[in-house]
């Protein structure tokens, strides 16, 4: 049986698992999830997030080095920047389109009194832009600074390829080490059935469906806005500029897409999703170790997707009409927020405070959603990585990528 076929199983099994013991045996949850269920995501979770700086490191060294010219590695560079910008401002429109049109939140549909969330600080933009710069790569490595890491990598990368023949020794290395660990990525995925299953379980058991059926507005509203990027944007970048059937796109990434699923974190999923664009869709390393990695760190379409539904929701709620004027504040934002978004879980909920003051939204709002935030966060963290694959997609066609893909 195919991996994606056995996480899809374990995430069912999960559901069921946890739905059954929050209504018929939640005394008995607890102890099944503090010693079976959360135990088992984590293992999980932990093994393929180990891999994550080292392959991150390693495949945009190897990236950036690839790409021999300066005019290339440019042109590339401006290429996925331009690409991951755009991409989040086409689905922070849908998703304004679909929450304008539902209106999931009416006035005095929840008690905001006992709204209550405290706010933690999100960074300023400047300060974010201005830290990818690391003072200590050592220390970024470390304490696995995405952005830093990314930045740092792509100098040696850069000098690997200007110094040449002088550093084969390193390059050699380096290459070693990228198939080192995407080697270790086969092994740590065997066991993602079984973190599937005991991250949904884990969930869904804490959740219950009473949580789940007072935010169904708000929760169609997301669903159907990342259904709908994921459909329109995602399937026709990749048939019109990637020259690819969304069919063949969608079924050899699903692997990549349930894994995020099950871990709600770009960064975790990364060596999968690597892994899954340089086998199944013909993108080549270079390329792939250049544009996901920085897609896992810089590109959030789900997150945005769930920041404008959010603070659509919540200034209905609130009774806070939105102007046209606060809808481009919120796309501005949400798009330099998803910038500064790190690949983990729920980080999302954190920058949408920051999305939410610069319209003028009380922040204690994200109470009211954070509840389901757990599922949505599962979601749109596919959505998420798909993007990055997508626009891999696309560069690599965009380069004139020769390998034998099907095309459409
Ligand atoms: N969990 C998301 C991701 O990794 C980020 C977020 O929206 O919280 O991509």
């Amino acid at each position: 049986m195919g991996l994606t076929k056995k996480i899809i199983i374990a995430l069912i099994l999960g559901v069921a698992v946890g739905l059954g013991f929050n209504l018929f045996a939640p005394g008995a949850f607890g102890p099944l999830d503090s010693y079976v269920l959360t135990p088992l995501g984590q293992i999980f979770l932990k093994l393929i997030t180990m891999l994550v700086v080292p392959l991150v490191f390693f495949s945009i060294v190897l990236g950036t080095a690839g790409m021999s010219d300066t005019k290339k590695l440019g042109r590339i560079g401006i290429k996925t920047v331009g690409f991951y910008l755009l991409s989040t401002v086409v689905a922070l429109c849908i998703a304004f389109g679909v929450a304008l049109t539902i209106q999931p939140g009416q006035e005095g549909l929840m008690g905001t009194e006992e709204a209550n969330f405290e706010a933690t600080e999100p960074p300023p933009v400047m300060e974010t832009l201005l830290n990818i710069i690391p003072t200590n790569p050592i220390d970024a490595l470390a304490t696995g600074q995405m952005l830093q890491i990314i930045f740092f990598a792509i100098f040696i990368g850069f000098a690997l390829a200007h110094l040449g023949e002088k550093t084969k020794g390193i390059h050699k290395l380096i290459e070693q080490g990228n198939e080192i660990m995407m080697f270790l990525v086969t092994i740590a995925m065997k066991l993602a059935p079984y973190g599937a299953f005991g991250l949904i379980a884990s969930a869904i058991g804490k959740l219950g469906l009473d949580a789940l059926s007072s935010m169904a507005m708000y929760m169609l509203c997301v669903v159907l806005a990342l259904i709908l990027h994921v459909a329109l944007v995602y399937s026709g970048v990749v048939y019109a500029l990637g020259k690819m059937s969304p069919l063949h796109f969608f079924k050899n990434f699903a692997p990549a897409m349930t894994v995020a699923f099950s871990t709600s974190s770009s960064n975790a999923t990364l060596p999968l999703s690597m892994k899954t664009a340089q086998e199944k869709l013909g993108v080549s390393k270079p390329i792939s170790g250049f544009v996901q990695p920085l897609g896992a760190t810089i590109n959030m379409d789900g997150t945005a997707i769930m920041q404008a539904v959010a603070t659509v929701f919540i200034a209905q709620v609130f009774a806070e009409p939105l102007s046209v004027g606060a809808l481009v504040t919120v796309v501005l934002t949400a798009t330099l927020a998803s910038i500064g978004t790190a690949g983990v879980p729920g980080v999302g909920m954190i920058m949408l405070a920051m999305v939410l003051q610069s319209v003028g939204l009380p922040v204690e709002g994200i109470a009211l959603v954070l509840a389901v935030d757990r599922i949505l966060d599962m979601l749109r963290t596919s959505v998420n990585i798909t993007g990055d694959a997508a626009c891999a997609v696309f560069i690599e066609r965009s380069e004139g990528g020769k390998e034998k893909v099907e095309t459409v």
